[in-house]
C-alpha cells in the first residue's frame, strides 16, 4: 500500500534529515514536511511544507485530509536543557501533540504513528549500566517525565484502540546539517563545530560523564526500519532502547585530537551536568535487535571522521 506522510516539527535536527531520507524513499510529493516555522533551504525546496502547530488537533486533520496522510512522525517536542527553563510549556507541547495525533489515529484518520522517546526517559534510579529495555524509571527532569508518560500513553493507545504506533528512545544524536535544539548532550555536536572553527571547546559537561550517543544515519536508519517492521514484529508498544555507542567529553575530544592535534578542551560544567548524571550510561538494545533487526553502522571513530570532513566542506562553501 503506498505511503503518504506527515512530518510535524520536520525542520528540526532530526526531523530535517528524517524528512530527505523519507523523500528519497516515498516520493518527494509524498513526504509533507511541517513546523511553526520554515526550514532550511534543502527542506522547503524539495517538497510540501505546511506551517502546523503540532498541539492544534484541528489544523493536523486539514492537513491529513488534503493531502491524504496516512503516516504521521511527530518529531515536534521541547528538549531536556530548554524544558528545565520552561516546564509548564515543555509539558503542554510534548503531551497536547502527542495525545493529539494519538486521537486521529483512534479515529481512524491514519494507520501509523512514529513518535520519539529518549534516554531521558530513565532516571537516578535505573542501572547506569547496560540499561535494560524494562527497568526502574523515575526520571527527575521535565523533559523525562514528558517521555515516560508519552511511552504509556502510546502503549496504552495500541492496548485500548490498536493504535499502530511505534516508538525508540533516541540516545544523544549527533549530525552536522541542522543544529541541535537544546538538549544535554549537544556538546558532542557543537565540539566539532569549535575544533575546526577555533581549535578549542569549553565543555558544560565534566571531563568523565559518559553517555549513549549515535550518529545521525544511524538514528534516521532506525527509525524508517521501525516503521517499515512487521506489526507482529514490533513487540514493545512502549519505546525501543536503541545503542550505538557511548563516550565521554575525554574521549571525543581525544578521537578529535587524531585529526587535529593542535585542539584543545576545557571543562565549565553547567546546571546541564545534573540532568547528565540522572541519565544511563550504556544501553541495552538487545530487544530492538532480535525484534526488528537493528544494527548500528557508526562508532565514535568513523562518525568523528564524517563530522569533521563535512564541517569542513560545509564552512568552506559558506
Ligand atoms: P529540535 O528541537 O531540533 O526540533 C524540534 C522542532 O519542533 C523544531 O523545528 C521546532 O520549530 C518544532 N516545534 C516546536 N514547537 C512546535 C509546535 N508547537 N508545533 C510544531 N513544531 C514545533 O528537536 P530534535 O532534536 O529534532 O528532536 C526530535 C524528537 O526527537 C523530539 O521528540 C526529541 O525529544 C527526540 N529526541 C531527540 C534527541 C536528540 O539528541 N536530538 C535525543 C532524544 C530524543
Amino acid at each position: 500500500m503506498s505511503k503518504t506522510i506527515l512530518i510535524l516539527g520536520a525542520c528540526g535536527q532530526i526531523g530535517t534529515e528524517l524528512t530527505q531520507k523519507l523523500r528519497s524513499i516515498y516520493g518527494n510529493d509524498n513526504v509533507i514536511a511541517s513546523d511553526i516555522r520554515e526550514g532550511n533551504e534543502e527542506l522547503m525546496s524539495s517538497g510540501p511544507f505546511e506551517i502546523i502547530d503540532a498541539t492544534d488537533k484541528d489544523t493536523i486533520l486539514k492537513v491529513i485530509n488534503k493531502h491524504k496522510i496516512t503516516q504521521v512522525y511527530l518529531m515536534a517536542a521541547m528538549l531536556s536543557a530548554t524544558a528545565e527553563k520552561y516546564p509548564q510549556k515543555a509539558w503542554e507541547l510534548n503531551m497536547n501533540s502527542l495525545l493529539a495525533v494519538l486521537d486521529l489515529a483512534k479515529e481512524k484518520h491514519i494507520n501509523q504513528v512514529y513518535w520519539p522517546s529518549s534516554i531521558a526517559a530513565f532516571g537516578p534510579t535505573s542501572p547506569k549500566v547496560n540499561t535494560p529495555q524494562q527497568t526502574v524509571m523515575e526520571p527527575t527532569t521535565v523533559y523525562g517525565i514528558s517521555k515516560i508518560a508519552g511511552e504509556h500513553w502510546c502503549n496504552y493507545y495500541h492496548e485500548k484502540f490498536g493504535v499502530d504506533v511505534r516508538s525508540i528512545r533516541y540516545p544523544g544524536i549527533i549530525s552536522w546539517k541542522t543544529k541541535p535544539g537544546g538538549g544535554t548532550t549537544d556538546y558532542a555536536v557543537d565540539i566539532y563545530f569549535k575544533a575546526i572553527e577555533e581549535g578549542k571547546y569549553e565543555c558544560f559537561l565534566a571531563e568523565d560523564t559518559c553517555l549513549p550517543m549515535m550518529y545521525m544515519d544511524d538514528a534516521v536508519n532506525a527509525t524508517i526500519q521501525l516503521m517499515q517492521a512487521g506489526a507482529k514484529d514490533v513487540k514493545t508498544r512502549t519505546s525501543y532502547n536503541l545503542a550505538a555507542m557511548s563516550f565521554t567529553p575525554e574521549k571525543i575530544a581525544s578521537e578529535i585530537k587524531k585529526h587535529i592535534p593542535e585542539f584543545e578542551i576545557s571543562y565549565q560544567p553547567d546546571f546541564r551536568q545534573q540532568i547528565a548524571n540522572s541519565w544511563p550510561q550504556i544501553i541495552d538494545d538487545s530487544s530492538a535487535r532480535k525484534d526488528w533487526g537493528w544494527q548500528h553502522k557508526f562508532d565514535l571513530a568513523t562518525m568523528t571522521q564524517e563530522m569533521l570532513k563535512n564541517i569542513s566542506k560545509q564552512e568552506q562553501t559558506v
